[in-house]
């Protein structure tokens, strides 16, 4: 056997995510996920009064009707190049981005007890932390805590070789329903897993149009016994379970 085993005949998997606890997603990209019945991972920097606490009511709303609410830190912590902050992923510690990673899932998990699990995506899709000879990685971190670790790489993964730890999302700017559509059936013909990344939703940053949504959606909802789309959980802890077969 030299293919993998999908479930119920899919050829391959989509995940849609969403990072950074929008207003759009609450307002535009839950509702239409909802209307095609489909699910959505949505990772959320749960520093107190931030984008998690504004919406609670709506998260635990989206997390009741199947979607995922993943962990993406507290605070958020990016490249110091950026200039966002002095809270820079090159100025922290193996044990400091520990303790992002471990606070914002306790509040997860606290908040949200219904979830049964959930997903890690890296800030700014970043692996490392410190700076020059003291730049490390942190999959392993991530690896110790979390059956799925979301980065950022090319448009989709090999289900039996990827690291899960470290999967590959791509963010496509203001795309076209057709690309968009391309990608999804690329992953299909190849038997891949294809992670979208998306931040704002008919509006916000990184805009992407609601038209190219739905058009979207309604591909993936009339193709869904050849495309699976679930939730980056979903689909992670289903290729964790099945791949030792394929290799053995
Ligand atoms: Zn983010």
């Amino acid at each position: 056997m030299n293919s993998f085993q999908w479930p119920n005949g899919a050829r391959g998997a989509v995940s849609l995510s969403f990072d950074d606890g929008l207003k759009t997603h609450v307002e535009n990209a839950v509702p239409t996920l909802n209307d095609y019945g489909l699910r959505g991972t949505f990772y959320i920097p749960m520093a107190p009064g931030g984008a998690f606490d504004q919406r609670i009511h709506h998260w635990r709303a989206a997390a009741s009707q199947g979607h995922e609410i993943g962990n993406h830190s507290m605070t958020h912590p990016c490249s110091a190049n950026f200039g966002f902050s002095r809270r820079a992923l090159d100025y922290l510690t193996l044990e400091d981005i520990t303790g992002e990673i471990l606070d914002a899932r306790r509040r997860i998990t606290e908040e949200i007890p219904d979830q049964k699990a959930h997903s890690f995506a890296y800030p700014c899709g970043e692996t490392k932390v410190g700076s020059g000879k003291n730049h490390i990685s942190y999959v392993p971190v991530v690896a110790e805590h979390y059956v799925v670790g979301r980065g950022i790489g090319d448009f989709a993964n090999d289900p039996v070789l990827c690291d899960l730890a470290c999967t590959w999302s791509f963010m496509p700017t203001d795309p076209p329903a057709e690309r968009l559509i391309g990608w999804a059936d690329m992953a299909r013909n190849m038997g891949r897993w294809s992670i979208f990344c998306f931040h704002g939703v008919g509006g916000e940053h990184f805009h992407l149009r609601m038209e190219a949504l739905r058009m979207l959606l309604d591909h993936l909802a009339a193709h869904r016994d050849e495309i699976w789309t679930d939730t980056v959980i979903n689909v992670g802890t289903w290729i964790r379970d099945h791949r030792e077969r394929v290799c053995a």
